[in-house]
């Protein structure tokens, strides 16, 4: 049987820590503040709003909501981006995505002050996790990966580490992320031959593709540490992660589930970027 990663007990001991850093800032009368920028109400997007609102709550860090009707034209969009940039109360800000079709979505995240991009939608946040920067923060579900990895102890250094999925979202920041831990990262995608037997190889594989229960046990070998970061709906609505965990588990050595894997993390690196900012706001 698979080790089973669970996020839940990297998120309490995340909460250790943010919570003494919370409770600094409280101190000195600052009270870290994350804006969620909601255009319309899509059921994913209400669904991570709760799950971050208790979060937040439960950590003290408070929330400032904007939410703006499904047909909201561009020029409220920026208005609300720009109305966070102005706000020094406002410490972060996570803009749910994708914008409507209509929307110029590029153009709006890089209104954003780098200083608040806590999920690295700006072309400077990006940039940084390309250079080693240390403008704007990296997207926060690629830090769940490697929060994971380091809260389990999986070694990344001198690994083969094999990342399914490209994306400036997921895939190249992780992968980036691997690189500078001196891991040996082959980054997948969907025009990638021989994929089963790339992923067999490595020493941990990290699935980000967004395809439901695609990757079953041909694609692992005894032994590997495999992360799925994939939030899906099966044919019957069913959550699932990309992996067919009742045919992966058996398999390898260690396992993220879905839910209660990376996705659980990924909410708490958000609020840690939101205090980091907050902290780095103060000492300016
Ligand atoms: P995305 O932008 O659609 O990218 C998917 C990637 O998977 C692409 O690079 C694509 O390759 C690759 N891919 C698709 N089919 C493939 C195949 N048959 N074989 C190999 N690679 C294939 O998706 P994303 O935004 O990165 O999200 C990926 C998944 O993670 C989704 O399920 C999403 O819901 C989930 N997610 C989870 C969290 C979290 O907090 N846990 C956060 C964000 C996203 P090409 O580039 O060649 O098209």
């Amino acid at each position: 049987m698979a080790e089973l990663l669970k996020g839940k007990p990297v998120v309490e001991s995340m909460a250790l820590d943010l919570t003494a850093r919370i409770d600094a800032l409280g101190r000195a009368g600052i009270t870290p503040t994350l804006a969620l920028v909601r255009v319309g109400a899509r059921p994913d997007d209400l669904s991570y709003e709760r799950t971050a609102r208790k979060r937040a709550e439960s950590l003290g860090i408070a929330i400032r909501s904007y939410e703006l009707e499904e047909f909201a034209p561009q020029a409220a969009i920026e208005a609300a981006i720009h109305e966070v940039n102005a706000d020094p109360r406002v410490h972060g800000c996570l803009l749910f995505r994708p914008l409507p079709s209509f929307v110029d979505e590029s153009h709006v995240c890089e209104l954003l002050d780098p200083k608040k991009d806590i999920d690295g939608i700006t072309l400077a946040s990006l940039a940084s996790v390309f250079t080693d920067g240390h403008r704007g923060y990296p997207p926060a579900t690629a830090v769940a990966c490697i929060e994971l990895l380091d809260f389990y102890q999986v070694p990344l250094q001198g690994k083969h580490i094999v990342v399914v999925g490209r994306s400036l979202v997921v895939g190249k920041p992780v992968s980036m992320m691997l690189l500078r831990r001196n891991a040996s990262v082959t980054i997948c995608h969907s025009k990638t031959e021989n994929l089963a037997a790339i992923c067999r190889s490595a020493d941990v594989v990290i699935c980000a593709t967004g395809r439901a229960r695609a990757f079953g046990a041909e694609f692992f070998s005894p032994g590997q540490t495999v992360l799925d970061v994939g939030i899906n709906f099966d044919t019957q609505g069913n959550l699932c992660g990309d992996l067919d965990f009742a045919e992966v588990e058996p398999v390898v050595g260690a396992i993220t589930p879905v839910p209660g894997g990376i996705g659980t993390v990924t909410t708490s690196v958000t609020m840690a970027h939101t205090v980091a900012a907050a902290e780095a706001a103060a000492t300016v």
